[in-house]
């Protein structure tokens, strides 16, 4: 047993899927051109596979935001928010977040992966425990093995199996911390808020909801808006790389320990702040995500479109409508037949393994934006229609 023993297995599977001719982690995007194209292996890309749903990464106001910063502010702060890493605009963009959520605090952490494992870890210890839903992102995983805490999983977006094992609990149900996410990442299905909140209300506990690939895309804020579930919600934490167009994490929260949490998070306190840059863009994008119900309107349109014909074609998706749009398939060779058929075609979606996916199946994710013209979304239908002919043709053969 050597120290590299354990990457005998993935050393294996790269092995075999360099064999195919496939690279699908190893992508490049060489040059952008637009929030919706790239340059791509030096041929044109339509990107359906960006979580950039209101299409912001290009959007001027963010842009010369950002540079603006950069020249004001220079390009890092070079420390972690409890020595020199705090600039006024850090405190600006909480106070923006805090408002923005109708919530009394915010922190906002350098990346929404930092966000989960820094407040999971900091809220809860090997004392506590936390109910998570089995499909819950890394981050959220990540963050509950840095807790120490007990972990119990229910079943994906099953309110009865949350209830019954909060119900288990006990009294220590009163402590629980549940957490769910609004729509998930892999499949765009979203939490029955309603059920879990009430399965919440009945057993105790706290819940945090993570409106990662929500915030802009369902009402301004996400789930926890569109359901009203406000009062039942104890932390919400979310992203500002999708939605948003750049990076970083926040949590909001009316609980005044929120302030502890801060000072107690081990990925708040040891890593470098935010950039101004970032700080500044995302602070234009909330501004223009609030006055740009249009963008939403388009994303949803985008959206139900490219829904509609990948389910004409008979493909298994999520179940419902939304911009995050995923073929689930069986077949690991399938998957890669597709992937490479569409990126032939000029179509850049993500290809996903197990164990990232539910139900160990092989999804082509997509995402769809609003900067997506009705062209390229019907453009992204005619290759999966293309890549599914090609695909039986040669398994025919
Ligand atoms: N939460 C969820 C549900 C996510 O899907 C992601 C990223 N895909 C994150 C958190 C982490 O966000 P970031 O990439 O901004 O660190």
């Amino acid at each position: 047993m050597s120290l590299f023993s354990k990457f005998e297995m993935l050393a294996n599977r790269r092995k075999a899927l360099d064999e195919t001719g496939a690279q699908p982690f190893n992508v490049v995007v060489e040059r952008m051109i637009s929030a919706t194209e790239a340059i791509v292996d030096g041929r044109q890309m339509i990107l359906a596979g960006t979580n950039n749903y209101l299409g912001l990464t290009f959007h001027p106001e963010c842009v010369e935001a950002a540079r603006d910063a950069v020249k004001a502010e220079g390009t890092g702060t070079t420390g972690s928010r409890m020595a020199n890493g705090t600039f006024a605009s850090h405190i600006a963009l909480e106070r923006d977040i805090a408002d923005f959520f109708g919530r009394r605090g915010a922190i906002v952490f350098s990346t929404g992966y930092l966000a989960n494992l820094g407040i999971l870890s900091a809220l809860t210890d090997r004392d506590d425990v936390i109910v998570i839903d089995g499909d819950c992102h890394a981050s959220i995983y990540d963050g509950c093995q840095m807790s120490g805490a007990e972990v119990i999983r229910f079943r994906h977006n099953d309110a009865d199996d949350l209830a019954k094992r909060l119900r288990r609990l006990g009294e220590r149900a009163a402590n629980a911390l549940i957490v769910t996410e609004g729509i998930y990442s892999m499949l765009g299905d979203r939490a029955p808020m309603a059920e879990i909140a009430a399965a919440k209300r009945e057993y105790g506990g706290y819940l945090l909801v993570d409106e990662a690939h929500s915030l802009g895309v369902l009402g301004e804020r996400g789930l926890v808006e569109v359901t009203d579930e406000h009062d039942s919600v104890d932390f919400i934490t979310g992203t500002f790389s999708k939605s948003l167009g750049a990076t970083g994490g926040f949590c909001v929260s009316d609980l005044p320990e929120l302030e502890l949490v801060r000072v107690s998070s081990r990925p708040y306190v040891f890593t470098a702040s935010m950039c101004p840059s970032v700080i500044a863009s995302t602070r234009v994008a909330l501004a223009v995500l609030q006055r740009s119900p249009e963008l939403r309107d388009q994303l949803w349109n985008n959206a139900n479109r490219l829904y509609d014909s990948l389910s004409e074609l008979g493909l298994s998706l999520g179940p419902e409508p939304s911009p995050v749009i995923a073929a689930m398939l069986s077949d690991v060779d399938e998957a890669l037949a597709l992937w490479s058929g569409l990126l032939a075609r000029g179509v850049y979606v993500n290809l996903v393994f197990p164990p990232a996916t539910p139900n160990g199946s092989y999804l082509l994710r997509c995402s769809v934006s609003a900067a997506h013209t009705t062209e390229q979304i019907d453009q992204i239908g005619a290759a999966f229609a293309d890549a599914q002919k090609d695909y039986a043709t040669s398994s025919a053969a």
